[in-house]
């Protein structure tokens, strides 16, 4: 091999190098061409799984642009040359005269994809009307299959690897919400044993004040371990499709009212700021919607503790858009795909506010029920926005 076509070959390697198997495949079908003559190219992966071959790529880059871009011309070829594993050359059956049509006349050139003994597909080429294949040609195609090969090992080990990282992230999530979960059962448990094992000492006796109060933090502290386990519960059930909604005409607007002022009761001071629209009603599980609304707003609140803030409903064509937005401290970009996630909770040093990352798994998972979509915005230091968009049209 001279000098001269190992720099050629050097050059085109080097630029098909991308970050995506898809560009790179692209910019080999490009450079080659000046070197290797071909009209069409695809490339058939084979389905470890099913043990099928799939096109992965075709590009029609000359004559017969239109007629052979599905790749349907490289079926045959493609499946012929993975069962045999070795390279077939296949020239036309007609022979050529003056009016045939040079479409007609390919000559097909497939070889495998193979590493060590592992045959993971086929490339082939297509001429229309020639020239013909010759040893040069093959060798030249040999090697782009060879590269192609490492191409979708890389692109595997890619996939492997995320993959691993997700089962690694949930197994964090999995440890994680033990220790949450132990600790939330503890918490109100030992406020809850502490005060009933205090009121019933026979040594001391309490003023019916000071009974008052223990007997109203053991109420309140079981009101709170209830909540957690109908939590569970309820995301345990929705993640398993067993939660039943019931679908009926429902005013949104209407709900978020009710909602605000449940919640200004609880907080006396909180500025809410509604602004509607006028919207139609919907039909959603009015029980289920509310839950969703009530653990946003609770967020707002434990979150972006005294900031005001404001609720929007909107109409745009057949959706609702529903948005809460606080001036809260904003959730960090990187964070932010992740807190619709079971047991998913935003890592702080400050954060001693209790909670177990369910809040938002449930809403949206009770979204998805709904076909809608929720999703946040938010920019740190100024605040939050959830927004749900839901239809007018009733689900399914
Ligand atoms: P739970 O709702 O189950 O009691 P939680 O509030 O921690 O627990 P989610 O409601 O799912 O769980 O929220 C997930 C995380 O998203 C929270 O831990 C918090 O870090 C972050 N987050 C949610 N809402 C806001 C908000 N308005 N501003 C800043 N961070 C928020
Ligand atoms: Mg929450």
């Amino acid at each position: 091999m001279d000098i001269n076509t190992l720099n050629t070959l050097y050059a085109l390697l080097q630029k098909s190098a991308r970050d995506s198997w898809k560009a790179s495949i692209e910019a080999l079908a490009n450079e080659l061409r000046p070197y290797f003559v071909f009209d069409n190219m695809a490339v058939f992966i084979v389905d470890p799984k099913t043990k099928t071959s799939e096109v992965a790529y075709a590009r029609a880059l000359g004559r017969g642009k239109t007629a052979e871009a599905d790749a349907a011309w490289g079926d045959r070829i493609a499946a012929e040359v993975i069962v045999r594993g070795e390279a077939i050359i296949q020239i036309p059956k007609i022979k050529a005269d003056a009016q045939t049509d040079r479409l007609r006349l390919s000559h097909l050139l497939g070889l495998p994809l193979r590493l060590e003994n592992e045959i993971s597909g086929a490339v082939v080429f297509i001429r229309f009307g020639g020239p013909a294949y010759n040893e040069e040609h093959v060798a030249t195609a040999a090697l782009v299959a060879m590269w192609l090969a490492l191409l979708f090992e890389r692109r595997n080990w890619h996939d492997t690897a995320k993959q691993l990282q997700d089962v690694q992230r949930r197994i964090r999530l999995q440890d994680d919400f033990l220790a949450t979960i132990s600790h939330e059962l503890r918490t109100p448990l030992g406020f809850i044993k502490g005060y009933s094992t205090t009121l019933l000492r026979q040594d001391t006796s309490w003023d019916e004040n000071t009974q008052r109060e223990f007997l109203t933090i053991i109420d309140e502290e079981a009101d709170r371990l209830t909540q957690l386990i109908d939590d569970l519960l309820e995301s345990a059930r929705l993640q398993s499709n067993t939660l039943p909604m019931k679908f009926q005409p429902l005013r949104l607007d209407g709900l978020i009212r009710d909602a605000t002022l449940r919640l200004k009761q609880r907080h006396p001071s909180l500025l809410v700021s509604l602004d509607f629209g006028t919207v139609p009603p919907i039909h959603a599980d009015s029980v289920h919607l509310g839950r969703v609304i009530e653990n946003l707003f609770s967020n707002a609140v434990k979150y972006a503790p005294g900031s005001p803030l404001e609720v929007t409903l909107r109409q745009t064509g057949d959706k609702l858009l529903f948005r809460l937005t606080d001036h809260g401290p904003g959730i960090p970009e990187k964070h932010l795909p992740m807190i619709f996630e079971r047991f998913y909770r935003v890592p702080s040093d400050s954060n001693a506010s209790a909670g177990t990352g369910l809040g938002l798994y449930i809403c949206r998972q009770i979204i998805l029920a709904h076909h809608g979509k929720i999703w946040a915005e938010s920019k740190l230091k100024q605040g939050t926005t959830f927004l749900v968009e839901l239809s007018i049209r009733p689900p399914g």
